[in-house]
């Protein structure tokens, strides 16, 4: 096995993803890591201990790393890296860090020096958004969106205008609410699809519009869910536009070519359109 390069004595912080639903999808790597660490983090030690029993590993000591100690532990575990033990970070489900404890203790470690390294894994972003058939290209993962105010309505509208496919992660019981809002931020015909009990026993991918989706998830829903929406479709921009872009460009002394390439970034069209119309209706 490759391991990635020692920092001399220290030991190294391992952020070990765990499945999201099937206990199959556990890597070989994450198995080694979990048993041979000094200390393994996690957000809850009954549900980290009871995953480790099913995998029939034994950790060596657990500690809590949750959104309440996720700061506090960064000196202890600090300490044990500079005494050359290793120590794995898990969240309760998925990528530690992603919407979940991580982020402030690896940004801890990373300012104290320290080696981090990660054993990649199930999420719930990645799995929901390469299922949607969303382009994938490009994509944003919006975590859980603000519950109420300004914060979320900034956000909503954010979203309606994306150029790019958008996960957002939700409980069932907000999810009625939450759809709604998306028709009412993308408009009701924007395809989007809800992701439910991925890689579980009732796994389900529903896809349709967002009003097709309020429609059918405005009742009771169980399980875990993330929302995929689409991009917002591009602006067909009319030649008159491209034109006015090109006079106006033109007017501040800048050259054809120059003028072409900037309204063509600025307005997202093939820069041999902008040529075209730059050469038959401005010479
Ligand atoms: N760090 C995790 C990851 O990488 O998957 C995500 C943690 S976040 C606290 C939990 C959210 O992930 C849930 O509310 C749900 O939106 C989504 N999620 C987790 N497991 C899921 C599953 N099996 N199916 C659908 N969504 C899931």
């Amino acid at each position: 096995m490759n391991e990635p390069e020692e920092n001399t004595n220290q030991g190294t912080l391992y952020l070990v993803a765990t499945p999201i639903g099937n206990l199959g999808d556990i890597s070989r790597r994450a198995c080694q890591v979990l048993e041979e660490v000094e200390v393994v983090a996690c957000e809850d030690t009954r549900r980290t201990g009871k995953l480790l029993e099913l995998l029939g590993l034994q950790a060596k000591r657990l500690l809590i790393a949750n959104e309440h100690t996720e700061s506090s532990i960064g000196p202890t575990v600090v300490d044990l890296l500079a005494q050359g033990k290793d120590v794995a970070l898990v969240s309760d489900a998925g990528t530690p860090a992603i919407s979940d404890p991580g982020e402030r203790l690896v940004k801890h470690v990373v300012a104290n020096e320290h080696q981090v390294s990660v054993v990649p894994g199930p999420s719930a972003a990645v799995a929901a958004v390469t299922l949607s058939g969303f382009p994938t290209k490009r994509w944003a993962m919006e975590g859980f969106l603000p519950r109420k105010g300004q914060e979320r309505s900034v956000q909503l509208k954010a979203i309606g205008l994306a150029d790019r496919t958008t996960v957002i992660f939700e409980s069932p019981k907000r999810l009625g609410k939450t759809l709604s809002d998306l028709a009412a931020a993308c408009g009701p015909d924007r395809p989007a699809a809800v992701m439910r009990e991925l890689t579980k026993l009732h796994e389900e991918s529903v896809r349709g519009t967002l009003a097709e989706l309020r429609e059918r998830f405005s009742g009771d829903v169980k399980g875990e869910t993330v929302i995929v929406v689409s991009a917002a479709e591009a602006q067909e921009v009319s030649d008159e536009t491209i034109i006015n872009a090109l006079e106006e460009e033109l007017a501040k002394g800048t050259k054809t070519s120059g003028a072409v390439t900037q309204v063509s970034i600025a307005l997202g069209v093939q820069r041999n359109r902008v040529y075209a119309l730059a050469h038959q209706k401005l010479e």
